[in-house]
């Protein structure tokens, strides 16, 4: 059966028929050649195709009588111990009784050969319901085996020391090429469009180097890539050597063809064979660089004279190597990745304090770092509060608009699982961007709710960048051949320079993953910042309530001395001779009247400073500040005969003197005054952990702060007043009862021990008595 002869035969996944054609006739398209299933082996070594069940053969390749000594025909249908012999025979039972053969071959055992051959390596493996058993000649017998495991020990060491991708690629090339002796042995890089490019490379001095330059996605078609997905090596001994086919071409019963994958002897492909030859190459040495599932690329050797021999010993240390690379690859990236995440985070940090610090988001457009650091951008965008803030090169206010409104129609923009969009060449999907290309090539978009336009557009400008191929990546040279035109592989290697327009640095996983981690941080920065807005609304609302009551003193309260006064005054003008009786006691009444308004307006002005004041903070023995306050409020405690007891001495705080003793006065006052008792009790203490109980209902800011108290055994309050006492001006009994009062002195109390960052409540039952608390959280000496 010749090579060339067609032959139709079913593929063993998708068991569509298929033509193999081994030069490729009609081949148009090279995703479509038959690479995982050739018919044929590289002539070197031996094939045999058994069946799982009694090891009769059931496929050998056409070269057994050189190679084993026995011809083809002779073999077919018989047991696989007339090659092996019965010892061997049962060596391969054990293995295929005990070791994981499926899809990994196995060195099993070394065959004498035929006289005057070398002796050959059998490997074995199992793939769809047979067993390929493959006879390798090797060039060294076992005793000139060099050590692999040190070699590789060595090898491996280094490959640990590196830190950075490119030094892991050096390091790999150099170690692959001192083990193998390769002439040229190169990192491929897959990008995502497919193509490839040279990133590291060691080779022998007197080459032209091929680091850095490109090549073409059909270069390695996807066929080729899928078998890479598969096996992390590939070697080619001998380009053109001749290649050995497989007797019968498919499986004698199901007419499937055989799947090579995992042979060390598959048959390279035409176009492959072809392509080497273009470049001068002489044998081959593949091996893969996987991330995950991911063909990440290829470590690419070439030898450039004659065959190269790399036994299943070498075979298997490069294997190792290649896994080995694979995985330092992926800690090697995510150590760089993480130094410039560790960056951008710290950079999202700070703005996002910026927000606080500042009136919200736009407070990161200003400062030390702005939007435009968030990520490497060489413009930003926001949109909020309906308007766009900008820094950096951007497109115009227009062209923002129009872009916004063109990303809100992407169905891949905007939801839930999608808030983010990136490109790097924006004008081949929106064509009107080539307006603005030279600012805005590079896009990344960030929404910043499920619903609505306000985003963050961040913008890399058009990097014109040239590409070096190795020969025109245009070229897709199709020749005529006896069954019509085919695809043959290029022969033009010339340097070719293209310059890429409309298109940007790409954007990163990691900037995509740190900006979306962003997006958390701004949004929950949002929702504080609503939260912030409604407190801020509940307190305009409260100062609005303090206003109102304002307003009717104002006009309640203070216009009623005022009328006062008016009346008096009048009288005393009309009784211009001086002989009304009563106008002494009017006389009087009208500076009762002015007091009253005086004291009133005193009480005002006094409130409204107490929100100014600058607080002097200082360590305060409150038991001084206590003894002031009480000679303050003597007379009245005189008064009413009232005592005041201590219970415990209270702590030194860090407080406003002045302030903290108008507290206790104020408190101390109401107690004194809102009583009826003939001989008063007062008691001021403070809390500690041992002495608290439900009943003091404790807020919940109170909590972990020294609370102090004053308590009486005064009038008490109604439940249904408790909320009123602070209100400004808010008076629970007539204006002159208990002595009289503004109602001012409660909110005094409030705002000041609020201003030190402290709460006040109380606790009271009627006609008991009422305990006023206040807390004072603790702060550093100043
Ligand atoms: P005032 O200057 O009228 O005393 P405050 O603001 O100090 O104003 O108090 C507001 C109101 O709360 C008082 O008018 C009084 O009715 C009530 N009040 C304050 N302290 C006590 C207390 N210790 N016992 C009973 N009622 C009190």
């Amino acid at each position: 059966m010749s090579i060339s002869e067609d032959i139709t035969v079913r593929l063993p996944w998708d068991g569509q028929p298929y033509s193999i054609k081994r030069f490729g006739v009609a081949i148009t398209n090279c995703d479509s050649e038959p690479v995982q299933t050739p018919g044929c082996i590289e002539g070197h070594g031996a094939l045999l195709v058994l069946d799982p069940i009694d090891l009769t053969m059931l496929q050998v390749s056409d070269n057994t009588e050189a190679l084993l000594g026995i011809a083809p025909a002779t073999l077919l249908g018989q047991p696989v111990d007339r090659v092996l012999g019965a010892d061997a025979t049962d060596r391969l039972r054990t293995c295929l009784a005990h070791m994981s053969i499926e899809c990994n071959p196995l060195y099993v055992l070394t065959h004498p050969g035929q006289d005057g051959t070398l002796p050959l390596d059998v490997t074995v493996h199992a793939i769809d319901d047979v067993i390929i058993v493959e006879f390798e000649t090797t060039a060294r017998t076992a005793a000139q085996e060099p050590d692999y495991y040190a070699l590789i020990k060595q090898s491996v060491s280094r490959l640990q020391q590196v830190s950075t991708l490119q030094a892991l690629g050096d390091v790999a090339t150099q170690e692959i090429r001192a083990l193998t002796g390769l002439d040229r042995v190169m990192v491929y890089q897959f990008h995502d469009d497919g193509h490839g490019e040279v990133v590291a490379e060691s080779c022998r001095p007197d080459l032209p180097p091929w680091l850095g330059l490109h090549y073409p996605a059909h270069d390695i078609p996807e066929p080729a890539r899928e078998i890479f997905r598969r096996v992390w090596i590939r070697s080619l001994r001998h380009v053109g050597a001749p290649l050995a086919e497989l007797v019968p071409l498919a499986h004698p019963h199901t007419g499937q063809a055989l799947n090579m994958t995992h042979c060390a002897l598959r048959g390279a492909s035409v176009m492959y064979t072809e392509y080497l030859h273009n470049i001068h190459v002489t044998s081959t040495l593949t091996l893969s660089i996987r991330r995950g599932e991911k063909l990440w690329g290829l470590i690419s050797c070439h030898h450039y004279e004659g065959a190269v021999t790399l036994p299943y010993g070498m075979r298997a240390a490069c294997e190792l190597l290649a896994q080995i690379v694979s995985l330092q690859h992926e800690s090697a990236e995510n150590r760089e990745h993480l130094q410039y995440r560790l960056q951008l985070e710290e950079t999202h940090q700070q703005l996002i304090a910026q927000a606080f610090r500042g009136e919200g988001l736009s407070g990161m457009m200003v400062g030390p770092s702005t939007l435009l650091d968030a990520v490497d951008s060489t413009g930003v965008a926001l949109f909020y509060q309906d308007r766009w803030w900008c820094i950096g090169a951007t497109p115009s206010l227009a062209q923002l608009e129009a872009l916004s409104v063109w990303l809100s129609t992407r169905a891949d923009f905007g939801s839930t699982t999608r808030p983010i969009f990136v490109t790097d060449a924006l004008s081949s999907l929106y064509p009107a961007g080539e307006h603005f290309a030279d600012v805005a090539s590079g896009v990344l978009a960030l929404a910043l709710a499920r619903t609505g336009t306000n985003r963050i557009l961040w913008f890399r400008s058009e990097i014109l960048h040239k590409i070096n191929w190795a020969g025109s990546p245009h070229d897709k040279p199709i020749t005529l051949g006896p069954h019509g035109p085919r695809l043959t592989p290029r022969r033009s290697f010339e340097l070719f320079v293209e310059s890429v327009r409309h298109r940007a640095t790409p954007w990163s996983a990691i900037e995509s993953d740190t900006v979306l981690r962003f997006r958390t941080l701004l949004i929950e920065f949002i929702a504080s910042r609503a939260e912030h807005l409604g407190a801020l609304n509940n307190e305009l609302t409260r100062s609005n309530e303090e206003l109102d009551s304002f307003a009717f003193i104002a006009s309640h309260d203070l216009k009623e001395p005022l009328r006062g006064i008016h009346k008096y005054a009048h009288q005393l003008a009309a009784d211009a001779g001086g002989k009304d009786p009563q106008r002494p006691d009017r006389l009087q009444s009208l500076m009762r009247l002015t007091l009253r308004m005086d004291s009133l307006l005193d009480s005002l002005l006094h409130f409204s400073r107490v929100g100014r004041i600058e607080l002097q903070y200082e360590r305060v023995d409150l038991n001084d500040v206590i003894a002031d306050a009480l000679e303050m409020v003597d007379a009245r405690r005189a008064a009413n005969n009232a005592i005041v007891l201590m219970p415990q001495r209270l702590p030194d705080v860090v407080c406003d003197r002045v302030r903290v003793r108008e507290v206790f006065v104020n408190l101390l006052s109401n107690a004194l005054k809102y009583n009826k008792q003939a001989g008063v009790r007062i008691e001021v203490g403070y809390l500690d952990e041992d002495n608290i109980t439900p009943q003091m209902a404790l807020p919940p800011e109170a909590v972990g702060h020294p609370v102090f108290y004053v308590k009486d055994d005064g009038i008490g309050i109604a439940p249904e007043h408790i909320d009123q006492v602070f209100k400004m001006f808010k008076r629970l009994h007539g204006r002159d009862d208990y002595g009289g009062g503004s109602g001012a002195g409660l909110t005094i109390v409030k705002k000041l021990v609020e201003r030190h960052g402290g709460t006040v409540w109380l606790t009271s039952v009627l006609g008991q008595g009422s305990t006023f608390y206040f807390s004072l959280p603790a702060r550093e000496t100043p």
